[in-house]
C-alpha cells in the first residue's frame, strides 16, 4: 500500500476529485467563476442537526506537519485542513446557519494512517489523547453536540479504543475512515478485520460512521457489495451512517455506483435499511453538473429520502450558512422531499441517545 502504484492512484484520485474527508487532499469547495447555475428547489435549505463536523485536537494539530510532509503523502495538505479552530469557531458557524445540534466526528484515525511514513511511534497515545479532547469539548456545550471517536480498523488500537469509550456515555459512536486508512474491501481479510471492529461497537452500543469509499480507483458496487456481505451484518441492530453519500465528497461514477448497489441491495433485502442512513456531507458544490445533481436525486429517491441526513463536513463546507443557503438547494428534489431530509433525525443524533446505548444492555 505503500507502492508507488498506490500513490500514482492517490496523486490521480486528488487530481480529479473535487473533494474528500480529512486525511486526504481535497480542492477548496469554492465555487469556479464559471459555475453552472441550477434553478433551486427551493431559496434555502434549513437544517436544524449536521451529523458530520470536524475539530482537530490539540494532538492531531501537533501531528499534522509530519504527516503532511510524510513520504506517504502526495502534496501539501490543503489550507482548510491544517487550519486550527477551536469550538467557538464551529459554534459560531452553527449558529449563524440556525444549526443547533452537531455531530462532531474525532480525526484521531489521521494518527494511525499508512500515509504516516514512517509510523509515529507515539500513534496510539495521539490517537487516545485526539479521541479524550474531542470528547471533553463536545461535552462543554450540553445537548449541542454528539461526539464519535475515531479508530483505524486495521491497527490492534482500534479494540481497545472501542472498549475504553464505549462504557462513556459522553460518545455517541465510532467514526471509521477506509480511505486514510487504506482499507481495501476487495481483500477478504481486511473486510473480515473490519466487520470484526463494527462488532466491537455494536456491542458497546455505539453508533458508527464510516467513510466507505477506498482508494480503488474503480471503487463502486462492487465494493458495496463487498461491504453489505461481510461487513454490514457485523453491526447488528446498531445505526450505521455511510459517510458522504458512499463516496468521499463530490458526485462522480464511483459514488453513484456505490450509491446504486446499495440501493439494490435494500431492494432485495429491506430489512438492512432499518438502521442505515447516508449523510449529505459535500456530495455535491457549486460545480457539481446537473447531469450529477439529477443522477443523484434519482438513487436517492430509490433508497428512499428518509434514510438521508444533513451534514457538512465541516470546515471543508467553507461557510455553513453559504453551504446549506446556497449550495444545498442545487440538488433537484421538491420541497416536500427536502422536508423529509430536514426532519430526518435518527436516535444517534438525538442528546438523549445514551441512554438507549447504555440501558439496553
Ligand atoms: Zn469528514
Amino acid at each position: 500500500m505503500r507502492s508507488g502504484r498506490l500513490i500514482a492512484v492517490i496523486l490521480l484520485a486528488a487530481s480529479v476529485l473535487p473533494a474528500v474527508d480529512p486525511g486526504f487532499a481535497r480542492a477548496p469547495s469554492t465555487p469556479p467563476a464559471s459555475a453552472p447555475t441550477v434553478a433551486a428547489a427551493g431559496s434555502q435549505v434549513s437544517v436544524a442537526v449536521d451529523h458530520h463536523l470536524h475539530v482537530h485536537s490539540p494532538a492531531i494539530l501537533a501531528f499534522l506537519p509530519g504527516y503532511c510532509s510524510s513520504p506517504g503523502r502526495i502534496g501539501k495538505c490543503p489550507e482548510a485542513f491544517t487550519r486550527a479552530y477551536g469550538m467557538a469557531e464551529l459554534i459560531a458557524q452553527m449558529d449563524n446557519a440556525g444549526i443547533r445540534r452537531g455531530l462532531i466526528m474525532s480525526t484521531a484515525y489521521l494518527a494511525e494512517s499508512p500515509m504516516m511514513v514512517p509510523e509515529n511511534p507515539d500513534h496510539a497515545n495521539i490517537l487516545h489523547a485526539a479521541n479524550a479532547w474531542t470528547v471533553a469539548e463536545a461535552r462543554k456545550y450540553p445537548g449541542r453536540f454528539g461526539v464519535y471517536i475515531g479508530v483505524n480498523p486495521m491497527t490492534d488500537t482500534a479494540l481497545s479504543e472501542i472498549a475504553y469509550w464505549g462504557a462513556d456515555p459522553n460518545v455517541t459512536g465510532v467514526k471509521i475512515h477506509l480511505t486514510n486508512s487504506g482499507v481495501d474491501l476487495r481483500d477478504p481479510a481486511q473486510a473480515h478485520k473490519l466487520a470484526k471492529v463494527l462488532r466491537a461497537a455494536a456491542r458497546s452500543h455505539l453508533a458508527i460512521t464510516i467513510h466507505m469509499r477506498t482508494r480503488a480507483p474503480d471503487y463502486g458496487a462492487r465494493d458495496v457489495e463487498s461491504f453489505v456481505r461481510v461487513v454490514l451484518p457485523a453491526a447488528g441492530n446498531t445505526p450505521v451512517q455511510i459517510a458522504h453519500a458512499a463516496g468521499w465528497g463530490g458526485t462522480d461514477p464511483q459514488t453513484l455506483s456505490a450509491l446504486a448497489a446499495f440501493a439494490k441491495a435494500l431492494e432485495t433485502q429491506p430489512l438492512l435499511a432499518e438502521h442505515l442512513t447516508f449523510d449529505l456531507a459535500e456530495v455535491w458544490g457549486a460545480d457539481t453538473s446537473d447531469a450529477n445533481l439529477v443522477a443523484m436525486a434519482t438513487v436517492m429517491r430509490r433508497i428512499g429520502l428518509s434514510h438521508f441526513v444533513p451534514a457538512s463536513d465541516y470546515p471543508f463546507s467553507g461557510d455553513l450558512a453559504r453551504y446549506y443557503g446556497a449550495l444545498y438547494p442545487r440538488l433537484p428534489l421538491t420541497p416536500a422531499e427536502w422536508a423529509v431530509i430536514q426532519s430526518n433525525q435518527p436516535a444517534y443524533a438525538q442528546a438523549d441517545y445514551y441512554k438507549q446505548r447504555l440501558l439496553v444492555r
